[in-house]
């Protein structure tokens, strides 16, 4: 088994959180959670033991954060992320929050969706988009931990051009390339030479663009969508990536967990 290959693990209220992941053969994940209120030192503390018990390697703590999300290109812009100035101080709280939840479990990094970030350099909402991501990010900086952006409800250039304003050193991107097709708003393969050299992990998801324009495009299994994996996984291979392929896949029940085994022997293919 490839250990650059993982899954996303969702933190659970009690009990255990990477049953699936070992049953699935593999060790390495994102460790995901919506809910602050988990973000305990005490939930630290077990899901640690858990970590030391079962060998497992977690690349980044996937932090959600309160109020409204809505996955779509009408509403996504006024409620996605730390762009809307309605939800934008309880967001920065939370992500300091998670922060500090990633340091207690030994953690390098946090992730989050940024939301529709502002195409316009001279649009006021962009300085105030990135004075906020630099309140986290030095916060994050104070616990070692990274912060890192997943990519898809901005363009390319303008992740870059975020990531350059906000200008401390522990920034990074999660590359979501089936994102950056849903929400119409790049090739991933070309994104690489955007921002290449910021992707520290990468989603391992698929999809078509969208041909509803106030909808995003549709999410499949790796390797059946638009990505053109096998060029992706080559290009980022080539400009010397060295991090995590973490599997998504957006369904539930018997056919994600099918889709999932398939894409790790698709993956150990590719990386082999
Ligand atoms: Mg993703």
């Amino acid at each position: 088994m490839n250990p650059r290959i993982g899954v996303m693990a969702g933190l659970a209220a009690d009990g255990p959180c990477f049953e699936a992941l070992c049953a699935a053969g593999l060790n390495c994940c994102q460790l995901v959670s919506w809910n602050p209120e988990l973000w305990t030192p005490a939930c630290a503390q077990r899901v640690k033991a858990e970590i030391a018990a079962r060998n497992v390697r977690v690349t980044a703590f996937w932090s959600g954060y309160p109020g409204p999300s809505v996955w779509d290109l009408l509403d996504g812009p006024r409620t996605l992320g730390l762009v809307p100035a309605e939800y934008r101080a309880m967001r920065v709280a939370a992500l300091k929050h998670a922060a500090d939840f990633a340091r207690q479990l030994g953690l390098p990094a946090i992730i989050t969706h940024l939301g529709f970030i502002p195409e316009e350099p001279a649009n006021p909402l962009f300085a105030e988009l990135v004075a906020a991501v630099r309140e986290i990010a030095l916060h994050a900086q104070q616990q070692d931990v990274a912060f890192w952006f997943e990519t898809g409800q901005e363009t390319p250039v303008t992740m870059l051009r975020l990531i350059e304003a906000v200008g401390t050193d522990n920034l990074g991107i999660n590359l979501d390339p089936a994102n950056l097709i849903l929400y119409g708003k790049g090739n991933p393969i070309d994104a690489l030479d955007v921002f290449g050299a910021c992707v520290r992990n990468v989603h391992a998801k698929d999809a078509f663009y969208p041909t509803d324009p106030m909808r995003l495009g549709r999410e499949v299994k790796v390797g059946d969508g638009r990505v053109r994996f096998p060029e992706f996984v080559r290009r980022l291979e080539e400009l010397g990536f060295h991090g995590e392929y973490i599997i998504e896949r957006e369904i539930s029940g018997a056919q994600q967990q099918r889709d999932i085994i398939e894409t790790i022997s698709y993956l150990e293919r590719l990386l082999a």
